[in-house]
C-alpha cells in the first residue's frame, strides 16, 4: 500500500518505519526541514530504541522517503496519516491547529480519494471537524473528489515505541465506513494478527478511547502515589502495599510504582484535556481532576525533602545537588512535562546548585534549561558527584538501578540520597551507610 505520513516525530516516524518494514512504501512529510534533511541523511532526530536501524534499512530499500512537500508526500497515497503534536493550549484545551492546518492542507492539495487518518491525540468530534474543513477546502476549488476521516489513536510508549507499534495490545479503528475499515484492517494485518486485536468502534469512541486509556493509566499513578503520601505519614511500607495490592488480580501490579508523578508529552495534557472536554459538555469530571491535581503536588514531592533535609542544616543556598535522571521516564530523550524540571526549577530557586546527568536527554535539557541560574548539565554519571552535597534520582534509568556506591559514597561530601524512583532497598542503603530519603517508605537517617 502506499501510505503518507504527515509529523515525523515519536508517533509519526516510529509509524512510518513499522508501515514500511511490512512492505508499504511509505512518503513522510514535516514542515521541519531540519528534521527532513536529518532523516534523508541516514540519522534519526529523536531517540528511540531501535528505530534508526529500521529506518535506516527502509529507506535504503527504497520504502521509506521524506519530504517537506505535503503535496508530494500524498500524491499517490490513499491513505493519509495525520501523526502531527497536539499540545496543551494555555487554558488546557488541546491546541488543535497543527491538526487542523494539515487537514487544511489536504483539501488545498489531494488530486486523488483518500482516507484520512486521525492519529495525533485529539478530542471528541475532530475528526468531524476535519472532515468539514477538507471539504471546505475542496468546496473552495470547486473539487469533488472522495474521502472519508477515520481515528486511530496510537498507543505506543516512548521508550518501547517500536516494540509497541509492532506487537501492538489492540489497533483502534474508529469509522463508519465499511471500506475505510477495511482498508486500515489491511494496513495493520501484519501488526494485530489476531482478529480481536482489531477493533472497529463509531469514531467518537475511538477517539474517546484514547483520552479513557490514558486517563486511567494517569488515575493509576496518582492513586499509589496518594497511598505512598499516606504510608509515609503512618509508618507504613509502600513498596510492601504494592505487593500486597498488585497480587489482588482485580487490581495487579503494573502502573502502581509510586514516584515523581507522571510527566511526558501525553498524560499531563490528555488528562487536561478530557477535564476540558468534559467541561465544555456541562460535566464536572471530578475524579480526573483529582489525578491532575494530586500529580502536580507530586512533583515537588522530592524538592520538599531535600529543602526540608537542608533547611535543618542552615539552608539550601550554595549546596550543591547531583541529579540523576532528567527524561520523564527511561529509554527516551524527550524532557517535555518531565518531573526533573520541576525538581530543578524549585531546588535552583532557592540558590541551591544542581549538576544534572542523564544518559541520553543531555542535549534536550541544554536547549531547554540552559538559562536556568545554578544549574549544570554534566556530561558524566559519576564526575559529576565530586564534592556535591547529595545525590537525587529523578528517572529510572537501568543505569541507575544498581550503581557503584562505593564511589558515589567516595565522591559526595556526605552519604545522602534522594531517591524519587525507589530504585534502591532502605535497609541496603543503611548497610551502605547512606542516609537516604524514598518515596512512601520510612527514610534511613
Ligand atoms: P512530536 O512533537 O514528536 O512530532 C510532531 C511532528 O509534527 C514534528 O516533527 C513537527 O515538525 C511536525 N509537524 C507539525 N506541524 C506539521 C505540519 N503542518 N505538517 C507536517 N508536519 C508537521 O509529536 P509526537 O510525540 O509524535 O505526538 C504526535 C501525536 O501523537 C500527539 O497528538 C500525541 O499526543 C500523540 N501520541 C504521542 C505519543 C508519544 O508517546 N509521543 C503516544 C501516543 C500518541
Amino acid at each position: 500500500m502506499n501510505v503518507c505520513i504527515v509529523g515525523t516525530g515519536y508517533v509519526g516516524l516510529v509509524s512510518a518505519a513499522c508501515f514500511a518494514e511490512m512492505g508499504n512504501r511509505v512518503a513522510c512529510v514535516d514542515v521541519n526541514p531540519r528534521v527532513v534533511e536529518t532523516l534523508k541523511g541516514g540519522k534519526v532526530h529523536i531517540y528511540e530504541p531501535g528505530l534508526e536501524e529500521l529506518v535506516r534499512r527502509n529507506t535504503e530499500q527504497g520504502r521509506l522517503d521524506f519530504t517537506t512537500s505535503l503535496e508530494e508526500g500524498m500524491a499517490d497515497s490513499e491513505v493519509v496519516f495525520i501523526t502531527v503534536g497536539t499540545p496543551q493550549a494555555a487554558d488546557g484545551t488541546c491546541d488543535l491547529s497543527y491538526v487542523e492546518a494539515v487537514a487544511r492542507e489536504i483539501g488545498q492539495r489531494m488530486t486523488s480519494p483518500k482516507i484520512v487518518v486521525d492519529k495525533s491525540t485529539v478530542p471528541v468530534g475532530t475528526a468531524d471537524r476535519v472532515r468539514a474543513i477538507i471539504a471546505e477546502e475542496l468546496g473552495r476549488r470547486g473539487a469533488d473528489i472522495a474521502f472519508d476521516v477515520v481515528s486511530n489513536p496510537e498507543f505506543l510508549k516512548e521508550g518501547d515505541a517500536v516494540g509497541d507499534f509492532m506487537k501492538p495490545d489492540r489497533v483502534i479503528v474508529g469509522s463508519d465506513s465499511e471500506h475505510s475499515a477495511k482498508v486500515l484492517g489491511a494496513l495493520y494485518g501484519p501488526f494485530a494478527r489476531s482478529r480481536d486485536k482489531l477493533v472497529v468502534m463509531g469514531v467518537r469512541s475511538a477517539e474517546m478511547t484514547k483520552y479513557a486509556a490514558n486517563c486511567m493509566l494517569a488515575t493509576k499513578i496518582s492513586f499509589i502515589n496518594e497511598i505512598a503520601n499516606i504510608c509515609e505519614r503512618v509508618g507504613a511500607n509502600v513498596s510492601e502495599v504494592r505487593a500486597g495490592i498488585g497480587s489482588d488480580s482485580r487490581i495487579g501490579y503494573s502502573f502502581i510504582y509510586p514516584g515523581v508523578g507522571y510527566g511526558g508529552s501525553c498524560f499531563p495534557k490528555d488528562v487536561k484535556a478530557l477535564i476540558s472536554t468534559a467541561s465544555d459538555h456541562g460535566y464536572d469530571a471530578r475524579l480526573i481532576r483529582s489525578v491532575d491535581e494530586v500529580n502536580n503536588a507530586q512533583k515537588h514531592v522530592l524538592a520538599d525533602k531535600i529543602i526540608a533535609y537542608f533547611n535543618e542544616q542552615g539552608g539550601v543556598a550554595g549546596r550543591t545537588l547531583a541529579l540523576w535522571g532528567i527524561a520523564f521516564k527511561a529509554n527516551t530523550d524527550d524532557i517535555r512535562e518531565a518531573s526533573a524540571i520541576e525538581v530543578i526549577r524549585d531546588l535552583t530557586a532557592l540558590g541551591m546548585k544542581v549538576r544534572a546527568f542523564d544518559p541520553v536527554a543531555g542535549d534536550r535539557a541544554r536547549e531547554e534549561l540552559g538559562h536556568l541560574a545554578n544549574l549544570e548539565i554534566a556530561d558524566s554519571q559519576y564526575g559529576m558527584l565530586d564534592g556535591a552535597d547529595a545525590l537525587a534520582v529523578v528517572t529510572d534509568w537501568n543505569q541507575f538501578r544498581d550503581p557503584d556506591f562505593d564511589r558515589i559514597r567516595t565522591l559526595l561530601t556526605v552519604p545522602l540520597v534522594f531517591d524519587g524512583r525507589n530504585l534502591y532497598q532502605p535497609e541496603r542503603m543503611g548497610r551502605e551507610g547512606f542516609a537516604y530519603f524514598s518515596i512512601g517508605r520510612v527514610p534511613v537517617k
